[in-house]
């Protein structure tokens, strides 16, 4: 604005000293220039506008609260420039509003922190936390350590998400173990690891190549977090170093690019990964610590745990639940093709997974939620399931819950009727129970963040 209103001034003082007859010239220099700034201006204000629009929409859901480490803009020192708008990879999650820059789409950021390098201003902090809502970080030794000896934690349940640091995190505390008391020696395993998500999987590897003896847990399927991102995402990452298969050099890549990667080295490798197997409990033995799954129970003088933050999938606690035909993610909607399926859950991964089955080929989909209203999911799934539910593809029984599994049907109480549905698969999709709790009850410190980094 400052520049424009200079330039006027320079075109009245031109004509004041040169009269009218240069008048037309200087207008016909003028005009276009004056479009060209009224349109940027306009389209400033549409994109503010969207922003404002995403912003009410995710606030509106409920899902206004950064679940990690996400970036705080300093308005005083923000340009509304915009660098770091574009500099973030997953789209969407700042936008200006106000010619600054903020924090639209909390939900989607997962911590990248391309927008603070970014900044030329220096005008953005990555916290922990918000004021409403604490983040608990456990409290680390440079080596991963807990205040409790023995039990390590690397990757995103250190508060480091991404899978560049969980890899390099899970490689350098096997490291910080080999250098424990007792390694090699006596009945106790040297290590169990839990968890095989990038911390996971680097760390087991490297615990091969260092011959420790160890097992490796994993109450899900390999990947972690990786193994649930949309079908097709895009991975931003950096080269890193796995163990025993070397330098790893991508930049960027897809989900199952990296999936289809780490299934090549754990079979080339023969490691082994005990799928399927839930660590429940972690209690002092003489010799270390006995580790407790859902399956036997393992004497150890470590734990590294590489758990991530994503917690254990919270459960039913109906009869028929414990059957092979229910799932509490979606990996595939294909595999579901020609399939009755239930899907139960209200938040973004349930509507998600609702929504992509709808879209496949003779599905019949039925999505249940025990709440008259989702309260957290982002506007556009609530349009998917809205459309797919107009065009007959997906039917939605809010006030809902799920009473029976079946082999071939499923009951569910739908506002006080019992509808009796012919079923061939159930996805659970009703949160994840965070492991706090867990680590508070082994004595494990932990620092609350609102707000700081
Ligand atoms: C949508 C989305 C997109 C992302 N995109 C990127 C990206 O582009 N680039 C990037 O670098 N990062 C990205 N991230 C972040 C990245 O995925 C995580 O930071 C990373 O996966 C953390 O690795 P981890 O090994 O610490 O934990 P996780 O990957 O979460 O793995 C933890 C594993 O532990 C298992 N587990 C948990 N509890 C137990 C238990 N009690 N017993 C047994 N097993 C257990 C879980 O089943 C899981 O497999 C993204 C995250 C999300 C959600
Ligand atoms: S890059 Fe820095 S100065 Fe520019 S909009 Fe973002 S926070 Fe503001």
């Amino acid at each position: 604005m400052e520049n424009l209103v200079q330039y006027l001034k320079d075109i009245f003082y031109v004509i004041s000293i040169n009269g009218v007859d240069d008048a037309p010239k200087l207008l016909a220099y003028f005009i276009p220039l004056l479009i060209a700034w009224t349109t940027f201006k306009r389209i400033k204000a549409k994109a503010q506008e969207k922003n404002l629009a995403v912003l009410r929409a995710i606030e509106a859901a409920g899902i206004a609260e950064p679940v990690s480490l996400h970036p705080v803009v300093d308005f005083n020192k923000c340009l509304g420039c915009g660098t770091c708008v574009t500099a973030c990879p997953e789209g969407d999650v700042l936008g200006i509003v106000n010619d600054k820059a903020m924090l639209i789409n909390s939900a989607a950021c997962i911590g990248h922190g391309a927008c603070r390098a970014a900044c030329p201003q220096n005008a953005i902090a990555l916290v922990f936390g918000t004021a409403k809502r604490g983040v608990d970080i456990p409290i680390l030794t440079p080596e991963f350590e807990s205040n409790i000896p023995g039990i390590f934690i690397a990757g995103e349940l250190g508060g480091m998400g991404l899978i560049r640091n969980a890899t390099n995190q899970g490689r350098q505390a096997i490291d910080a173990i080999i250098k424990r008391p007792g390694i090699g020696q006596g009945p106790a395993l040297d290590v169990v690891i839990v968890g095989a998500g990038p911390a996971g999987i680097s760390s087991s590897l490297a615990a091969l190549q260092k011959r420790l003896r160890f097992i490796t847990i994993e109450q899900d399927t390999l990947g972690g977090t990786v193994a649930h991102y949309p079908r097709g995402k895009i991975i931003m990452t950096s080269p890193v170093e796995l163990p025993i298969y070397g330098r790893v050099n991508f930049r960027e890549t897809s989900k199952e690019a990296l999936i289809n990667l780490w299934t090549d080295v754990t079979a080339k490798t023969n490691l082994k990964i005990q799928y399927q197997e839930r660590m429940e409990n972690i209690t002092k033995h003489p010799d270390g610590y006995v580790v407790e799954t859902n399956k036997r129970r393992y004497l150890t003088r470590n734990i590294l745990l590489c758990i991530g933050r994503r917690g254990t999938p919270r459960k039913l606690d109906v009869p028929g639940e414990e059957q092979r035909k229910v799932l509490y993610s979606l990996s595939d909607p294909e595999q579901y093709r020609g399939q009755h399926v239930l899907v139960v859950g209200g938040g973004n991964s349930a509507l998600e997974a609702a929504a992509s089955i709808a879209d496949e080929p003779d599905t019949t989909v039925t999505l249940s939620y025990r709440s008259p209203k989702f309260s957290r999911a982002a506007p556009k799934n609530l349009d998917r399931i809205k459309n797919l539910e107009l065009a007959g593809r997906l039917r939605v029984l809010m006030e809902s819950s799920v009473k029976e599994i079946r082999d071939d049907s499923v009951s569910v109480d739908h506002k006080g009727e019992l509808l009796e549905m012919e079923n061939n698969s159930v996805i659970v999709c009703a949160g994840g129970v965070l492991p706090t709790p867990l680590l508070k009850r082994v004595g494990i410190e932990v620092e609350t963040k609102y707000g700081t980094a």
